[in-house]
């Protein structure tokens, strides 16, 4: 991948009807066609006249934002982190369609006692963002996880917390097959969670 300006579109790492019947192959494409590929478009515009940020990676520009110039800084902060967020989105689905085993199964029973629980409180976070936003699983450095719920597209990337999965709420993740039903569609994505990605989030850190 290249972290760096200018950014690319990266590929998703599965058919877009790899995720049918939870999550149709139109949303797919137009999520990661349109709405990604204009994230990335908009932050590479953003940064095209300020060469003195381009050796700055994704997670650098967003960690810093502070040091951004003001006429940048709200589409820095709103592109950069739609593009950092899509990036961890697309890649902890996928079609291995299995409940988590080893040791991201042992957090959560630590966390939440049960899996079920888990589902219910990860849940409970995705449906209570008001407007446009992202429900998370994370971690603190102790390895305790915790559910957190971010605005439009802010990132964990200035908190103590590392992503471990997380769900993209913005109704353009789910109206074409959803409508309003938020809840549907968050019951039907704990399907497609790739466990395998998630683990090696809680394990490698990101
Ligand atoms: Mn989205």
């Amino acid at each position: 991948m290249n972290n760096y300006y200018p950014f690319e579109l990266l590929p998703l790492p599965y058919e877009f009807d790899a995720l049918e019947p939870s999550i149709d192959a139109q949303t797919m494409e137009i999520h990661h066609d349109r709405h990604l590929k204009a994230y990335v478009d908009n932050l590479n515009a953003a940064l095209k006249d300020y060469p003195q940020y381009h050796c700055m990676s994704l997670e650098q520009l967003l960690r810093n934002l502070c040091k951004l110039p003001t006429a940048i800084q709200t589409t820095v902060k709103n592109n950069a982190g739609g593009v950092y967020n899509h990036n961890l989105y697309f890649n902890i689905m996928g079609t291995s369609n299995h409940k988590p085993m080893g040791r991201i199964k042992k957090s959560i029973e630590q966390t939440f006692g049960t899996y079920e629980n888990f589902e219910a409180a990860l849940k409970d976070s995705a449906l209570k963002r008001f407007g446009s936003g992202w429900a998370w699983l994370a971690t603190d450095s102790s390895y305790v996880l915790k559910i957190v719920s971010t605005a439009n597209q802010d990132t964990l990337l200035n908190t103590c917390l590392r992503p471990i999965i997380l769900i993209d709420v913005w109704e353009h993740a789910y109206y074409l097959k959803y409508k309003n039903k938020r809840a549907e569609y968050i019951d039907n994505w704990f399907n497609v969670i790739n466990w395998e990605k998630a683990e090696a989030n809680l394990i490698l850190g990101l």
